[in-house]
């Protein structure tokens, strides 16, 4: 240890902890860190990604470094590079590629400072690599117990890290924020964000904003409660909570915006958690001195499991901003009041300057999974204007032109009416997690959008949340995808996605490429007049910005939902793209999985370069997965019964109606369906929890058990008729 650290010298602690392999050893020796550090001797940061304040709020101004999660603190994700452009992106080829030890969706954007790119997998492992050769630097595997894939929706992802003075910060899916040593990936400190034993779990990327790290948290269908904080950069010391919904009302309110909040929901609301998570934007801007970010849905989703009583749900589905230096409570905009629809608006936030009446002006701009495209006054949260970006909007008739809010359509208010509802957008948003981006160029926002419904039905009065799994107040299995064919061709062809180059002032598209399916992956616009993004369906693209048109394509062999970054090592320019399927909440059956292409898992880091000559290794062949279930000997009531709870809990990670998206078991092919006994050992026991699948028996009883077992042995035998008939 060095400078600052007397008290310690000769035994301090950095290092200490790095070759031991026990995560509970590594919680404890992040405490003595933190000790230490508070006793003013905090393990210093290494001699590479130096990146400070001046540094990230500059931003690479050349464009050969990408420096935060967006690239530049304003999340434009646009780049200056011009090297690869309309005239030559014909040359691009594959320069090196990278196979990650892990099978599961691929969500990060990679950082890259000074030739070194830096990444997160799946599971919140970290690696690092010689930016234009590829060579491996080091690698760091968090152990994320893997029974943890139980509390979150849609996969073990991760998006990416945050580099600051010597460090690379990682938030693990089981909610600890990491601090490793850039030089080595070496732990500097390990500490737990998030309440011991809750079900919250981080999937985001941390952002650095004034020597903080920024995190929050998903877990907005697990009763709990979000926030968003800030840990000190060098000792991992927590500086500021925002809370984003109102808690127990016998405790003192965190702060003046809980108490205005807490007029919006019912008294006992806060027992069932009330979501509002903040699960992925953050976004600082250095002109505003603002921290923005989005919160997810308020929960449960049924607003009659909130305490009998609907309201707005403060601050849920809105855009909060708060002060850069004291985390305090500055303005807010609700995009969706009373949510009911899982409209999280967590979606990337960007900042820019735009022309609004002729008035050069300071905004936000967000796309939110409602399906409205909104700015805002980046100074005072004010309406500037909102527009549907979404070709379908079924929950609105549109937004008050002055202050922004929606009007919401009587036949939305599902848990009112008593009546099954049809929301387009569904719970994967007209555009969710992935990034888009804005080019100042075009002028143009370049959206991954889909077309995706649900239904939704609230579950009869008088319910409670379990203690395992999804817990939203819904009641879905009579909704469940039919086994008629003409049914599921009609939501298969109603069932897409697209990138949308967006007029932000216009307030319409410019230009759609049509998609096979929904959740392709994120954009990036360069200053060559590109604009790239991969494709559910395995490619990787790249568009003229101004008018897209596709001028090159690459086969990467899997589904594609990350986004594309760009950078330049000793004037070569590279473009970077995480390839792996994964991380869908499979709520449209096999149709989003099937229409995509190709859903199977090949993850790696590709990185591209023009004249790259590296070739990929041949996929495996795609084998034909028959259907060859055991009879159906139970009774129509069993399998009625067991629908329920199916459509309750399994489908969020094994697809409704029992057909999976290509990631998680598909249980009509499940090799314990035939076996009563080894079917309650995996579901009710949780024999197979190691690899995430954990034990319900405090949700289900075996007898609940056996009946979801009936359902999927008819499901199967069903989808196995269709099958013979061609279908
Ligand atoms: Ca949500």
């Amino acid at each position: 240890m060095g400078d600052g650290c007397a008290p310690f010298k000769g035994r301090c602690f950095e290092g200490l902890e790095l070759t031991m392999k026990s995560r509970s050893f590594i919680i404890g020796s992040a405490v003595a860190l933190v000790a230490a550090a508070l006793a003013g001797c905090a393990p210093k940061g290494g001699k590479t990604a130096k990146v400070d304040d001046a540094r990230l709020v500059a931003g690479s101004p050349d464009g050969a470094d990408w420096l935060s999660y967006g690239r530049t603190m304003d999340e434009q994700r646009f780049s200056p590079l011009t090297q690869v452009n309309d005239q030559t992106v014909g040359q691009l080829g594959l320069e090196w590629f990278s196979d990650l030890d892990t099978a599961r969706g691929q969500e990060a954007t990679p950082i890259v400072v000074d030739g070194v790119l830096y990444t997160t997998t799946a599971w919140s492992m970290v690696k690092a690599y010689d930016a234009a050769t590829g060579k491996k630097l080091w690698e760091y595997d968090p152990k994320v117990p893997r029974a943890k894939l139980v509390d979150v929706c849609c996969d073990a992802v991760n998006r990416g890290v945050a580099v600051y003075k010597g460090r690379v910060y990682v938030g693990t899916l089981d909610g600890r924020l990491v601090a490793l040593n850039a030089d080595n990936g070496k732990v500097l400190w390990d500490k737990l964000t998030i309440p011991k034993g809750s079900h919250m779990a981080i999937t985001g990327a941390p952002r650095i904003v004034k020597g903080k790290v920024l995190i929050g948290s998903a877990g907005a269908e697990y009763i709990v409660r979000g926030y968003l904080a800030a840990y000190d950069a060098e000792t991992g010391k927590e500086a500021w909570r925002f809370y984003t919904v109102p808690g127990d009302p016998s405790k003192p309110f965190e702060g003046k915006h809980l108490e205005a909040a807490a007029k919006t929901w019912a008294p006992d609301a806060w027992k069932n958690g009330g979501g509002g998570t903040v699960w992925d934007s953050i976004t600082y801007d250095p002109k505003t001195n603002l921290i923005y970010f989005g919160t997810a849905n308020a929960e449960p989703w049924n607003p009659n499991a909130r305490g009998g009583k609907g309201g707005d749900s403060l601050y849920t589905a809105s855009i909060v901003a708060i002060n850069a230096d004291t985390g305090e409570y500055v303005w807010h905009f609700q995009q969706t009041p009373e949510d009911r629809w899982d409209y999280d608006s967590t979606q990337q936030i960007i900042a820019a300057d735009l022309p609004i009446n002729g008035k050069p002006t300071r905004v936000i701009m967000h796309a939110p999974k409602n399906g409205f495209f909104y700015i805002l006054d980046a100074k005072t949260g004010k309406f500037l204007s909102g527009k549907p970006f979404a070709k379908l909007i079924t929950w609105a008739s549109g937004l008050d032109p002055v202050t922004g809010k929606p009007n919401i359509l009587p036949e939305a208010r599902y848990e009112q009416t008593g009546k099954p509802f049809m929301g387009w957008p569904g719970a994967l948003g007209a555009h969710s997690w992935q990034p888009m981006s804005y080019s100042p160029k075009t002028g143009l926002v370049y959206i991954p959008a889909n077309e995706v419904s649900q239904p939704y039905n609230a579950a009869p009065k008088g319910w409670k949340p379990g203690k395992v799994g999804f817990q939203i107040g819904l009641e879905t299995s009579k909704l469940a995808m039919p086994a008629d064919p003409n049914i599921r061709a009609a939501a298969a062809a109603a069932t897409t996605g697209s990138l949308l180059a967006w007029d932000p002032i216009a307030g319409k598209a410019r230009w759609r490429v049509e998609h096979t399916g929904p959740s392709n992956g994120g954009t990036l616009a360069t200053a060559g007049n590109l604009v790239f993004q991969g494709t559910a369906g395995g490619e990787f693209r790249a568009y003229t910005a101004d008018t897209g048109k596709q001028l090159w394509s690459f086969a990467a062999q899997s589904g594609i939902i990350a986004a594309p970054m760009t950078y330049s090592v000793k004037g070569v320019q590279y473009v970077a793209i995480m390839v792996g399927w994964g991380g869908v909440y499979d709520v449209a059956p096999g149709i989003l999985a099937a229409k995509s292409g190709s859903v199977r898992n090949i993850s790696r880091l590709m990185v591209f370069k023009l004249g790259g000559k590296a070739k990929l290794p041949a996929p495996p062949a795609d084998a034909k997965r028959v259907l060859d279930p055991p009879p159906f000997t139970g009774t129509a009531a069993q399998a009625d019964a067991g629908s329920v709870p199916y459509h309750a809990s399994c489908n969020v990670c094994h697809g409704d109606a029992a057909i999976a998206g290509g990631l998680n078991p598909d249980l009509r092919h499940s090799a314990a369906l035939g076996n009563p006994k080894l079917w309650q050992q995996i579901v009710h026991d949780g024999l197979l929890s190691q690899n995430g699948m954990v034990a319900w028996k405090d949700q289900y009883t075996p007898e609940q058990i056996e009946n979801i077992r009936q359902y999927v042995i008819r499901r199967a035998n069903e989808d196995k008729a269709l099958e013979a008939k061609g279908k």
